[in-house]
């Protein structure tokens, strides 16, 4: 059993070549950004109006300001304000020459062509040209595409992006009882619940999923399956049988295959018994059948295998809250996940009995862990909460 750490260190020290595609902005939010994004642009690329008002020069005390012309975002402005004129200027518009302050639209009345002032303006209500980004400034780093990211890239004109290719990640779960949703269980069975979810955290994790769907504690029809997914997939991801029960074939299988093990059982809970390996360029992690287990090895395992292949570090942004209630363990064996409720300030653990109790996690937005060694959290400690 190795440390959470020197798992993490394995996985990042594996050596691939990113590989990386362009794709439209439609298509990029949640993908992995590869490098560093300069702008091509000014931002704004002229100085502009950031109100609705009168430009004027702000040198200019006069009491009234012939209007000269009236602009809207677009146009450009064909006159130059001098002293006693000024152009009505709506917000977006560039501003006009001689002037570099907005009297705001509210501050003045208009009479005769003529915009009066009834009170002061203290504002400059103007944006100068590269105000916000110079040409070459750097504007995003390598990173997940968030929506305001689509946003910032669309607003220095690029179209498409680098981003790394999504990785096929499949998905076998094994498991004799297994029965896939909207089947009838019979006696003994479970519902497959490590399927589905782990097909959304790849999704969630802008991957790709192939589900393999449920092979039995078999090891032929396992074998079997396991050379398909290795054929068809960058990652493989297999839950249950990874243990030592008799049934649990999963690690021979992956050995016989050629997969080297990089690291097999883990100081970590839920997911002690979980497995990573890689043969040639597919990298195959087996997941513990309980469906906690599962989803907390992809979190902290499986996502950082996903970044580091982008060239990326994995790191989430953490909360940091006070524990409301005091958790107490007697096994200090190993490093662990608990699902908490994180609100404001407050970080309430939730009642959780083990790896398999899944709905625990229904009210649970986080995770804080608890270091290896340590017996108790007191209420009132400040821990870092992981979102979920
Ligand atoms: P295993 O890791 O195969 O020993 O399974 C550990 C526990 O998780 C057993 O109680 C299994 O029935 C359960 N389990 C295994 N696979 C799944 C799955 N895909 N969905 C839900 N529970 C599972
Ligand atoms: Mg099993």
């Amino acid at each position: 059993m190795i440390k959470i750490d020197d798992a993490l260190g394995i996985i990042k020290n594996e050596k691939i070549k990113i590989k990386s595609v362009r794709v439209e902005l439609l298509n990029a939010l949640g993908r992995l950004l590869v490098s560093d994004i300069k702008s091509p642009i000014d931002s704004p690329p002229f100085t502009k109006a950031a109100m609705d008002g009168y430009a004027v020069n702000s040198s200019d005390k006069s009491e009234s300001f012939k209007i000269l012309e009236i602009i809207g975002a677009g146009d450009v402005p064909l006159k130059t304000v001098t002293r006693g004129t000024c152009i009505k200027i709506m917000t977006g518009a560039m501003m006009p020459e001689g002037a570099d302050k907005i009297i705001r639209v509210e501050y003045a009345d208009e009479a005769n062509n003529r915009a009066v002032p009834h009170r002061k303006e203290i504002k400059s209500n103007v944006i100068g040209k590269a105000e916000n980004l110079k040409t070459g400034d750097i504007v995003l780093s390598a990173r997940k595409l968030m929506p305001k990211d689509i946003g910032i890239i669309a607003s220095i004109g690029m179209k498409a992006v680098e981003v790394a290719e999504q990785p096929v990640i499949g998905v076998i779960t094994t498991g004799s009882e297994l029965k896939d949703p909207g089947n009838r269980l019979k006696p003994g069975e479970i519902y497959n619940s490590n399927g589905l979810q782990l097909c959304a955290q790849i999704i969630a994790a802008g991957c790709i999923p192939k589900y393999y769907g449920i092979v039995e504690d078999n090891r032929g029809k396992l074998s079997g399956m396991v050379s398909r997914a290795f054929s068809e997939c960058d990652i493989v991801l297999l839950s249950g049988g990874v243990s030592k029960g008799d049934y649990d074939f999963v690690p021979d299988v992956l050995k016989e295959k050629g997969l080297k093990i990089l690291f097999h059982r883990v100081a970590i809970k839920p997911g002690k018994p979980v497995l990573f390996g890689r043969k040639d360029n597919v990298f195959a992690f087996g997941l513990p059948g309980n469906p906690v287990s599962a989803f907390v090895i992809f979190e902290i395992f499986i996502k950082t295998l996903l970044y580091h292949l982008a060239g990326l570090e994995y790191k989430p942004a953490l909360f940091h809250g006070r524990l409301k209630r005091d958790i107490k363990r007697n096994d200090t064996e190993r490093t662990e996940f608990h699902p908490v409720y994180t609100y404001r300030e407050d970080v309430i653990p939730i009642k959780y009995h083990g790896s398999s109790h899944l709905n625990a996690m229904a009210q649970a937005n986080g995770l804080i862990m608890i270091p290896q060694g340590a017996g108790k959290l007191k209420a009132g400690d400040y821990v870092d909460v992981r979102p979920i």
